[in-house]
C-alpha cells in the first residue's frame, strides 16, 4: 500500500455559498455542555470525534457550530434530514399544527392523521395503504414482527447478517452484528449469510446466497416461518447493497414458506436511493409490509408500519394502542416532506448529484489504495477504507482520523460497517454537486496526508 504523504493535494476552497447567517450563539459554553453530558447522558452515545461539535443551529445541507462556523452535514443526522435542516415548509407545518392541537390520540379523528395516511400510502406500490404509525425505527419493525407472526401463526423470523433493524426486545434479535447486540433472547431468529458483494462468502452471487435461505427453512424451522426482513441496502452495516437477484429469490422462498416479507425501509426509503422512491423498488419485489422512519418526518420522530387491508386485520384480534405513534404535529410534519421531496424534485437530485458524487469518489479509489470499495446509490454511499486491498484488511484507525479531519475542514460523514471502516456519506437529498466536489476535495486533501 502507498502511503506516502503527498504535498502536492492543496487544501479545499472555501464551501460553496450559502445565504445564511446564524443569529451569535449565547448559550453554554461546549465544555459545560459536556460536562454534562457526561454526568447526565447515558454513556453508551456514541462518539465519533475526538471533540464532538457544539451544533446550534441548521439550515439545509449546512450545520452551525456555537462560533458560527459552517458545516457540510453530509450524514444528515445519520440519514434523516432528507429536506434539509429547518426546511421552511416543515417547520411552518410543524408550527401550524402545534398552535392548532399538540397531541390527539387514536381515540379521536384528526385530519393531519388521515390525510397523511393517505399520502404514504399513495407512494407505496400494490395493496399496501394501510398505516400504523410510531416514534422510531425500532417499533415500526417491532410491530411489523408482531404483526407477521399473528398473520402467518409462525414465530421464526429470517433476517440477514449485517442487518441493523433497531434495538427493542425483538429487533435487537434480527438485528445482526455483535456491536449492537446486548446478551438478550432472540427467539425465532434466524440470520442468513448475507449477501454482500465485498465482503459475503459467495462475492455478488446473488443465487449461491439465496439458497442459505432455503437451507434455514428445511433446517431451522417448522417449514413455515413468519417473515423475511432485509433493508434493501443495509445502512448502518457499511452501505452494503444485496447481490443482484438476491432479494426476489429470496421472496419466492419464503412466501411458499408461507411467510411474509418485511422491506425495512427506515434508512434506505424516502427517495434517498434517488433512483426510485422506496429502496426495495430497485430489486423488483413488492414487499407484504414497509417500515419507515427517519427522514419521513425530517428529524421529527415519526415512524410507520404499512401493510395490506388484509394482514392489518391481524392486529385486530387484540388492541394495539401506541399513546404518540402518528402524533398530529409528526403526521403534519410527514406530509410537508412529502410534498417538499416533490416540489423540489429531490429524488430526482438524490439520483443527479448522488451519481456524480460516486463518480467522484470512485476517482479517489483510483488514487488511494486505502479505499477498497466505493458502494451504494443516490445519497446513500459508503467508502470502505483498508490496510490491504487483497485481504480487505480494516482500517478502522485510518477511518475514525479523516473523519475528524474532515471535520476540521468543514465536512461531516458519518462511519458504519462492522469493523467501523465505512464512511457513510447520506447528506440531506438538496446536495449539491459543488457540495459534492468540496466533499470530495476535502476527503482528497485529507487521505493524501496520511
Ligand atoms: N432500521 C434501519 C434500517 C435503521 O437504519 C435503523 C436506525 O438506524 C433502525 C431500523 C432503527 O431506527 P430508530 O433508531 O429510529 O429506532
Amino acid at each position: 500500500i502507498q502511503r506516502t504523504k503527498d504535498d502536492a493535494v492543496s487544501p479545499p476552497n472555501k464551501l460553496p455559498p450559502f445565504d445564511y447567517s446564524p443569529a451569535p450563539y449565547a448559550g453554554p459554553a461546549s465544555d459545560e455542555i459536556l460536562a454534562k453530558r457526561r454526568e447526565y447522558l447515558s454513556p453508551s452515545i456514541l462518539h465519533f470525534y475526538k471533540t464532538p461539535l457544539n451544533v446550534v443551529e441548521g439550515r439545509r445541507q449546512y450545520l452551525f457550530d456555537d462560533k458560527g462556523r459552517r458545516y457540510l452535514d453530509a450524514f444528515a443526522g445519520i440519514a434523516t434530514v432528507c429536506c434539509g435542516h429547518c426546511h421552511p415548509d416543515v417547520v411552518a407545518a410543524i408550527v401550524e399544527q402545534t398552535n392548532r392541537l399538540q397531541h390527539s390520540t387514536v381515540l379521536y379523528l384528526n385530519p393531519a392523521i388521515a390525510d397523511f395516511a393517505q399520502a404514504l400510502a399513495s407512494k407505496l406500490p400494490g395493496n399496501l395503504k394501510v398505516a400504523f404509525f410510531t416514534n422510531s425505527g425500532t417499533e415500526a419493525n417491532e410491530l411489523a414482527i408482531l404483526i407477521a407472526r399473528l398473520y402467518t401463526g409462525s414465530h421464526d423470523i429470517i433476517s440477514l447478517r449485517n442487518s441493523y433493524h433497531g434495538n427493542g426486545g425483538g429487533t435487537m434479535g434480527t438485528t445482526a452484528q455483535s456491536i449492537w447486540k446486548y446478551n438478550i433472547p432472540q427467539s425465532g431468529v434466524h440470520h442468513a449469510v448475507n449477501p454482500d458483494p465485498y465482503r459475503g462468502l459467495f462475492g455478488s452471487d446473488g443465487e449461491k446466497y439465496v439458497r442459505d435461505v432455503q437451507e434455514i427453512v428445511n433446517f431451522g424451522t417448522s417449514g413455515n416461518v413468519a417473515a423475511f426482513i432485509s433493508e434493501a441496502i443495509q445502512g448502518v452495516g457499511g452501505i452494503v447493497e444485496l447481490a443482484p437477484g438476491y432479494l426476489p429469490a429470496a421472496y419466492d422462498i419464503v412466501r411458499k414458506a408461507g411467510g411474509l416479507c418485511i422491506a425495512d425501509e427506515v434508512q434506505a426509503g424516502v427517495a434517498r436511493t434517488g433512483s426510485h422512491f422506496w429502496g426495495f423498488e430497485a430489486h423488483g419485489v413488492v414487499p407484504d409490509i414497509v417500515t419507515v422512519a427517519k427522514s419521513i418526518g425530517n428529524g421529527i420522530p415519526l415512524g410507520a408500519v404499512v401493510t395490506t387491508p388484509e394482514i392489518a386485520k391481524a392486529l385486530t384480534r387484540r388492541s394495539y394502542f401506541n399513546t404518540f405513534g402518528g402524533n398530529p404535529v409528526c403526521t403534519a410534519a410527514g406530509l410537508a416532506v412529502l410534498r417538499v421531496i416533490e416540489k423540489e424534485k429531490l429524488q430526482e437530485n438524490a439520483f443527479v448529484v448522488g451519481s456524480y458524487l460516486k463518480e467522484r469518489l470512485n476517482e479517489l479509489k483510483d488514487k488511494y489504495a486505502l479505499i477498497g470499495d466505493v458502494r451504494g446509490r443516490g445519497m446513500m454511499l459508503g467508502v470502505e477504507l483498508v490496510t490491504d486491498r487483497e485481504l480487505k484488511t480494516p482500517a478502522q484507525n485510518e477511518t475514525l482520523h479523516v473523519m475528524d479531519q474532515m471535520k476540521e475542514l468543514g465536512v461531516l460523514i458519518g462511519k458504519g460497517g462492522y469493523y467501523g471502516n465505512v464512511f457513510r456519506i447520506t447528506p440531506p437529498l438538496c446536495f449539491t454537486k459543488e457540495d459534492a466536489d468540496f466533499l470530495v476535495d476535502a476527503m482528497d486533501y485529507t487521505l493524501s496526508r496520511i
